[in-house]
């Protein structure tokens, strides 16, 4: 049996006391800074700057419905939760919650905020030239919005439009998540709170999919406008899906969720990394815009 001393526990004791009250300085300067923009004290943003190397990211959704099941802000919800995992591992500061993109399709149905068209890009404008102005001098706009892939294009090409001192990238939705493993797709539909869609949901937010009520509605293609192809109307997709549902909720699974946002996240940090390498972009622009003064001049 072990003798209890009293003095060596209190020896013990003061020495693990002291360590606690002289220690906390430098092992809180060590504990690795957030990325959500937010989160971080004034100072901690100034840093986060510096180690992001000015390199912030600009999750963008909607406010629409999507199926019988999902929530409002599935989009923003998917696309938030890609770009907050891929800064962590591939560090960049991001812009809180963004919902002002482009959604006049789903104006008929409930919950729906669908800006004008020209304050869509007012506040994009003023949104990445205060992003900028805060040391953001790439801005890498994440889309997780089907509506806003004409959008965020555009608006990158009207940055040409006058002098800026930061670069805009649009990183548009997933295109290339048919990698091999991929667990297999079983609707073809599928474009609009469908299969893919609500398993994503399963990952991001698992707690707001009611997946009892995925067959309330139909998300089948209703086909109702005859025209090639090569023809854009607006209402194509009133046309086809009337509900703003495309495809099979019910068919989602977590497998495919977990397959996706992984996926997604990767092509995330690719791009991260490969903003951060350019060098040239903000120096062809500042070129650019100097001939675009004198432009007679330009041989
Ligand atoms: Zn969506």
């Amino acid at each position: 049996m072990m003798r209890f001393n009293v003095s060596l526990v209190r020896r013990i004791l003061q020495r693990a006391l002291l360590f606690f009250v002289i220690a906390p300085t430098p092992l809180l300067a060590q504990a690795p800074l957030g990325v959500k923009w937010e989160e971080l004290t004034a100072a901690d943003f100034a840093n986060a700057i510096q180690q992001s190397e000015g390199t912030c990211i600009l999750p963008i959704g909607i406010l629409e419905k999507h199926g019988p099941h999902l929530p409002l802000g599935t989009d923003l919800i998917n696309v938030r939760y890609v770009s907050v995992s891929a800064a962590r591992q591939e560090y960049a500061v991001v812009f809180p919650e963004y919902y002002f993109g482009q959604i006049f399709e789903a104006k008929h149905e409930p919950g729906t905020i669908a800006y004008s068209a020209k304050m869509q890009m007012e506040l994009l404008q003023e949104t990445t030239d205060e992003m900028a102005r805060n040391g953001c001098k790439k801005i890498v706009i994440a889309n997780g919005h089907g509506g806003n892939e004409n959008l965020l294009p555009y608006f990158a090409q009207t940055q040409l439009a006058s002098p800026h001192d930061y670069v805009v990238y649009i990183m548009p939705l997933p295109e290339h998540l048919d990698q091999p493993g991929r667990p297999s797709v079983k609707d073809p539909a599928d474009m609009h709170a469908g299969e893919t869609e609500t398993s994503h949901v399963m990952v991001s937010r698992p707690d707001l999919v009611h997946m009892d009520r995925a067959k309330d509605e139909s998300g089948a293609d209703q086909k109702r406008l005859n025209l090639p192809d090569t023809l854009y109307t607006a209402i194509w997709w009133y046309a086809r899906f009337p509900n703003h549902y495309s495809g099979e909720g019910a068919a989602a699974t977590k497998e495919l969720g977990e397959f996706d946002m992984k996926e997604w996240t990767n092509e995330l940090v690719t791009a991260l990394r490969a903003v951060k390498a350019d060098s040239e972009s903000l120096k062809l622009q500042n070129e650019f815009f100097e001939k675009a003064r004198h432009p007679l001049e330009t041989k």
